[in-house]
């Protein structure tokens, strides 16, 4: 199948056409119009923001036949083949694989020579902080006498290790991760023009789960079309992403409030069944409840979508502010301490009892006293130092029995004194950030190629690090080291950061600390995961498919009425149940 990826296919070819980097682009601009140029750009940022297609657009700029302007034509010799990256005066490098000095002497040693057929020569080192020792001063003695006919683009993920000598040759740059609000607008006119339908929600979950990266933005569209079959629903991204209706934890925080611990098991149970990141559904509660005082101190969400503007009012309304400051705090602790539970599920279900445990104190108090200046309802600690005894008594309380005080009896008596128990709980997670998390000791492991299927089900990991695995095949595994190789389709996945969640979900997996180590197969590998997946899902069509050949009733109604059978029509039974949850 000859699909082109959609990051390729529309990978922006002028400036004006790029998402984000405003700042950049109009640095750049007017150094290109205004015939400032500097010999030394460094790009710092992370992953998949744009630095490779600035720099291509670049490229252009400086060697578009038409002239010098930060509008390249687009069109002429040169621009077409920056375009099709075949431009000989484009010259990419990915430090990472070249550490060696003698590799970097040899591209430094072309320097010298003019450009082939455009006016500059435009180098492109990316991951440039790998360069060893050694390297960096082979650059360092070009930058530091540049041949005018030559310009330096280095980008970097960690500029911090970078030589101060190197730094200060270089115009730097900080690209910024793009926010969700402009990833969303740009992937849904993207499939406009693409002509794949798709659902708003299914699009928030995209943008959110690529945290920032065009790049990794496009490349889960990728998967969810082919997921979805041409058509992108919420349902089918969340099932893929691991990720569920934001309307699923307005549940949760309904049944918190309602102190309904029955109900609370319910939701969490029902979220089980999405495989998620426990400690993405906390941080997602965490960040409900930071709109929900948002909303009781100015009035209205100031920032990140409102999924249900009603339900969040009433939030507002019907949940003391102390209540929300203490879950949230209560949520904090439980989701820092969640990599040492041993069961994510179990983390989430313990931090969720906590938040009930402290309910019943402020239920009276829960509708806002009118009369009450706002600036006092936004924090426990000022309200308790307003109203109620002094700190010093708080503190004294014993900590480590706060939790536990709260009986069921207890639950049942009136609130003698709201604010001191308010006032402890904040103390609680203070307490607890003095110890040390526990390092988890080097894991010892066994594991066969055979098993990676059956790890990547039960690896408590969903969103770009679960692709990540489940385009891998397990090449070994011994003690601490792990070594995956990765589909070469898929290469883009291999994100540093997607790699390290990968590796700490692994550690927390195989209850000590692994390493990990991934390389891009050499050609693509039949048996990871997301083949086998799609192999028995097509196995089960083509199976679905005989049986309806083979039914003598099909066989008679296609005789009397004279039918066809539109095979396109034929899904498994079990599969079109899954749809349905
Ligand atoms: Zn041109």
């Amino acid at each position: 199948m000859s699909y082109e990826a959609l990051a390729r296919r529309w990978r922006p070819r002028r400036f004006e056409d790029m998402l984000g980097q405003e700042h950049v682009l109009r640095a750049l601009t007017n150094a290109l119009d205004q015939d400032r140029l500097h010999h030394a750009y460094l790009f710092t940022g992370t992953r998949g923001v744009g630095k490779t297609t600035i720099a291509r657009i670049f490229a252009k700029s400086l060697n578009c036949e038409k002239g010098v302007s930060s509008t390249p034509c687009g069109e002429c010799s040169a621009c077409t083949q920056v375009d099709d990256g075949r431009f000989l005066d484009l010259i990419e490098v990915d430090a990472a694989s070249r550490t060696g000095v003698d590799d970097t002497r040899e591209l430094l040693d072309n320097v010298a020579y003019a450009p082939s057929s455009g006016r500059y020569k435009v180098y492109l080192i990316d991951e440039v902080h790998m360069f060893s020792k050694s390297s960096f001063n082979a650059l360092l003695k070009t930058l530091e006498e540049p041949p005018p006919h030559v310009k330096f683009l280095l980008a970097t993920t960690d500029p911090q290790r970078l030589p101060i000598t190197v730094l200060s040759r270089c115009l730097q740059f900080n690209l910024k991760e793009l926010p969700d609000q402009s990833l969303r607008p740009y992937l849904s006119s993207l499939l406009d023009k693409e002509k794949v339908s798709y659902e708003a929600l299914a699009i928030a979950h995209v943008a959110q789960a690529a945290d920032g990266s065009v790049r990794d933005a496009l490349s889960l569209l990728d998967q969810a079309i082919a997921y979805g079959q041409g058509k992108i629903t919420a349902p089918e991204v969340e099932a893929m992403l691991g990720r569920f209706s934001p309307s699923r934890l307005y549940d949760v925080l309904d049944a918190v409030s309602a102190d309904n611990a029955e109900q609370v098991f319910k939701q969490v149970e029902e979220l089980a069944a999405y495989v998620p990141d426990y400690s993405y559904v906390l941080g997602e509660l965490l960040a409900l409840l930071h709109q929900v005082a948002t909303v009781q101190t100015i009035g209205n969400a100031h920032q990140g979508d409102v999924h249900d503007e009603a339900r969040l009012q009433g939030f507002a309304k019907n949940i003391s502010p102390q209540d929300v400051q203490l879950w949230y705090q209560i949520g904090l602790t439980g989701r820092r301490d969640m990599p040492y539970a041993p069961n994510q599920r179990q983390a989430l279900e313990m931090t969720l009892i906590r938040m009930l445990a402290f309910k019943p104190f402020t239920a009276q108090a829960s509708a806002p006293v009118p009369s009450q200046p706002k600036s006092a309802q936004t924090a426990p600690s000022v309200a308790a130092s307003v109203s109620v005894p002094p700190r010093e008594q708080a503190a004294k309380a014993p900590v480590a029995k706060a939790p536990v005080a709260r009986t069921p009896a207890a639950r049942k008596a009136p609130p003698a004194a709201p604010s001191v128990q308010a006032t402890q709980a904040t103390a609680e997670p203070a307490v607890a950030e003095e110890e040390a998390a526990p390092e988890l000791p080097p894991a010892d492991i066994n594991w066969k190629p055979s098993d990676w299927v059956k790890i990547v089900e039960e690896l408590p990991v969903a969103g770009m690090p679960l692709q990540l695995a489940r385009h891998c095949v397990l090449h070994s595994a011994a003690k601490d080291q792990v070594h995956l190789e990765l589909d070469p389709e898929y290469d883009t996945l291999a994100a540093p950061r997607s790699k390290e969640r990968l590796r700490e979900k692994m550690s927390v997996y195989a209850n000590g600390t692994v390493n990990l180590k991934i390389s891009i197969a050499s050609e693509t590998p039949a048996n990871t995961p997301a083949m086998l997946e799609k192999k028995a899902e097509q196995d089960r069509l083509e199976a679905a498919r005989t049986s309806i050949a083979e039914d003598p009733l099909v066989a008679e109604i296609v005789a009397k009425f004279d039918a066809e059978v539109s095979t396109g029509s034929i899904r498994p039974v079990d599969d079109a149940d899954q749809q349905e949850p």
